[in-house]
């Protein structure tokens, strides 16, 4: 293929299973879609439940040897890997910007990560120990990390490759093996990726990767009776689903789902600070929710446009300059579309944006969205509390930091939140009154390997990265020795 910035490369578009390029058992494709100009890019295998079943299998097959390898053999692996990823960098970022539509720059900082991620992971892997815990005089017990086995991962289309290798590094630095389905509007540059894992050096077997419908490919994963786990990023809709299916067997499972996360901005911070809204929104921990102090509140709004304005650059995800790419499929354009009408229905008022784009470079193509701003909102407006999962932010006011916190926490989501004060004793006890996994003190959605990242309430549920990363892939079996 040839991409949008001249690239030319070779794209896989089978089912990956025991490091082999295999069709679809029915013969079945799903179209990949050019979110900038609708045109089509590839046609992929799409795996149905007895292809996900030959998948299982041969993880299952591949996990008997797999989980024998010593770690620091799993380790040079992942090393390996990371370093394939470093090679192959311009291009995994091409195809996700061709593919999703993100900015060539944020593609490119993506796979800045997954190198440093697998890197990170393949040092954990001979550092999987157990403990020894004296309990009596003639006895005491040791633990063993185990892995957990088959693991099914199940990932959404904003982060195709990050959301990946979030996955696969923890679990193969614990040993186990993997199927993981891609999101279907954005396979492709995972597909490609499959073929540095086989260059690294992985065994058949130990990952394998097989696009699909999540009700169909995703469906057969979360129900299937040799599937030791699953961990799912992607809509709460969706996970409850997962939750009930994986229920089958009891699977282990990790769920990061949506979020409505909140910016606190209080009278003492540094405006300029705050008012930098960064993402172009379909991001889970993107600030959707914005609350500000009254005393500031009139400056704080005129700031933020004019600052959502002048950086919110939107066009061709590979022209130099651009901030907010198209929205990744017609669906999802539409329901921002939809979200604005229900805004408008609802009584808030629209402060900025509030329709489609046309984009001169596509010919008016694509599915581009102004970011939109909405103020006045009340915690009844489904503006308010729904995920819009789009350039697309609701402000309020409030007068004390109990009403802020109150109001921050009144909705079903807990994932990000952030707090912009210069008042540090106040920073830390919003930061213990808010509901959510992570927050934010002075700054919005970092996110770094080595943090534990996930939600609280219809957020999530477990922890992925980090050290954390590590527990959601391994068990612990608990030895109890007797000396006499
Ligand atoms: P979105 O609506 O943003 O696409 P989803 O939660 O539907 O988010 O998708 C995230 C991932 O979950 C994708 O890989 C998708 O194919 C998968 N998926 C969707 N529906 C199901 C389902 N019923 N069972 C299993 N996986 C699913």
């Amino acid at each position: 293929l040839e991409a949008p910035n001249g690239t030319k490369y070779v794209q896989p578009t089978g089912l990956f299973i025991n490091n082999e390029w295999v069709k679809s058992s029915k013969g079945e494709t799903i179209t990949s879609i050019n979110p900038t100009d609708e045109s089509e890019i590839a046609k992929v295998q799409a795996a149905s439940e007895e292809d996900i079943d030959i998948a299982v299998k041969a993880a299952r097959t591949a996990f008997k040897s797999w989980r024998n390898v010593s770690g620091t053999d799993r380790g040079k692996l992942l090393y390996k890997l990371s370093q394939l990823a470093e090679e192959h960098k311009d291009i995994l970022a091409t195809i996700d910007t061709w593919d999703n539509g993100k900015p060539y720059g944020d593609a490119t900082v993506d796979i800045e990560e997954i190198i440093e991620v697998f890197r990170y992971y393949g040092g954990y892997s001979d550092k999987v120990h157990g403990q020894v815990i004296d309990t009596t005089t003639n006895k005491f017990a040791y633990t063993i990390r185990e892995p957990i086995g088959v693991c099914g991962q199940i990932i959404p289309w904003n982060f195709p490759m990050l959301m990946a290798a979030w996955k696969l590094g923890p679990a193969l630095a614990c040993g186990n093996t993997v199927v993981l389905k891609p999101a279907e509007q954005t396979p492709l540059s995972i597909l490609y990726f499959a073929n540095l894992i086989k260059e690294a050096g992985f065994p058949p077997g130990v990952v394998n990767i097989t696009n699909g419908y999540g009700k169909e490919a995703g469906a057969a994963l979360a129900s299937h009776l040799d599937v030791d786990k699953i961990a799912f990023t992607g809509s709460t809709t969706t996970a409850r689903n997962i939750m009930k299916m994986a229920a089958v067997n009891l699977k282990n499972i990790t769920l990061e789902t949506g979020g409505k996360s909140p910016l606190l901005v209080f009278d003492d911070c540094d405006l300029e600070q705050a008012v930098k809204w960064s993402h172009f929104g379909q991001v889970c921990t993107a600030t959707s929710r914005i609350l500000v102090q009254d005393t500031i509140y009139d400056k704080f709004i005129v700031a933020f446009k004019e600052q959502v304005k002048t950086a919110s650059v939107i066009g061709d995800p590979f022209a130099e300059g651009t901030f907010q790419g198209p929205q990744v499929t017609k669906a999802q354009y539409e329901r921002v579309l939809s979200y604005i009408d229900a805004g408008k229905s609802e009584g808030a008022t629209l402060y900025h944006g509030g329709q489609p784009h046309a984009n001169p470079s596509s010919n008016g193509k694509g599915y581009f969205v102004t970011p939109t701003v909405f103020t006045d909102v009340r915690n009844d407006m489904r503006i308010w509390q729904e995920e819009v999962f789009g350039p697309f932010v609701v402000i309020a006011s409030f007068k004390t930091e109990d009403e802020a916190v109150e109001r921050a926490n009144n909705t079903v989501y807990g994932l990000g939140s952030a707090v912009f004060t210069k008042d540090l004793v106040r920073a830390h006890r919003v930061a213990r009154n808010i509901e959510a996994g992570m927050v934010w003190i002075n700054s919005t959605q970092d996110s770094d390997f080595r943090i534990p990242f996930g939600g609280v309430k219809q957020s999530g549920i477990g922890r992925e990265l980090g050290e954390a990363g590590l527990e959601a892939y391994s068990n612990k079996k608990a030895v109890h020795v007797n000396m006499g």
